[in-house]
């Protein structure tokens, strides 16, 4: 049996339960903290990838290398379809198009996918749990910084020496496409104005 331990718990038991694991990548510090609990399992268990929209920031194609370069992994970009200026007129259909399509085509013969949700980040990810069945894409859910603060977050990161995405520091506390982000706390940059929250890929 693999050593559990406070930290690498749910990834651990997922890699126990599970044969086929992916983890999205966001390049966002939780994303940065969950590649470094399962590098302490073995990233060979688990297969990387992230969203590529085809509007990210440049500093999140910079994290996507650096993150790459720390871990000594390639992380595949998965694409969609990329409708031009969608999310001007509709941007659930544009969300749709780059991102909830591209992962439930991903995910597609997997066990279970690995996410950075944190139960603190906003009301509507307030009951996430570590492990958990996701039925919209038909597989398990792999949440293993459910329970963590953002000041634990910070701590992995400061303690590990791990890379982060530099928007952080200028105010992002939440980082998406470029033409749905601004500065924020919390996820309040997201979509500011709207009254949209989440994109769809957590959606039940
Ligand atoms: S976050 Fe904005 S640009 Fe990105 S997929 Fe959603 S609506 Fe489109």
């Amino acid at each position: 049996m693999r050593r559990l331990t406070a930290t690498t718990g749910a990834l651990a038991e997922a890699v126990e339960r599970f044969d086929r694991i992916a983890i999205a990548c966001s390049f966002q510090k939780e994303a940065t903290v969950v590649l470094d609990l399962a590098s302490e399992i073995g990233l060979e268990h688990f297969d990387v990838f992230t969203l590529d929209t085809g509007v990210l920031f440049d500093e999140t194609i910079t994290a996507w290398r650096k993150t790459e370069e720390h871990f000594g992994i390639t992380i595949e970009g998965v694409r969609g379809h990329w409708p031009e200026h969608l999310w001007e007129t509709d941007p659930d259909a544009c969300c749709n198009a780059r991102k909830v399509v591209p992962l439930r085509e991903r995910l597609d013969g997997y066990d279970a996918w690995v996410t950075g949700l944190r139960r603190e980040q906003s009301p509507t990810r307030a009951d996430t749990t570590e492990i958990s069945w996701d039925a919209k894409h038909e597989l398990f859910k792999v949440a293993p910084l459910a329970a963590w603060t953002e000041k634990d977050v910070w701590r992995r990161i400061a303690d590990r020496g791990l890379p982060y995405h530099e928007l952080h520091d200028r105010g992002y506390s939440s980082i998406g496409c470029v033409p749905c982000t601004q500065p924020g706390e919390g996820r309040e940059g997201r979509w500011a104005g709207t009254g949209k929250l989440e994109c769809g890929l957590h959606a039940a």
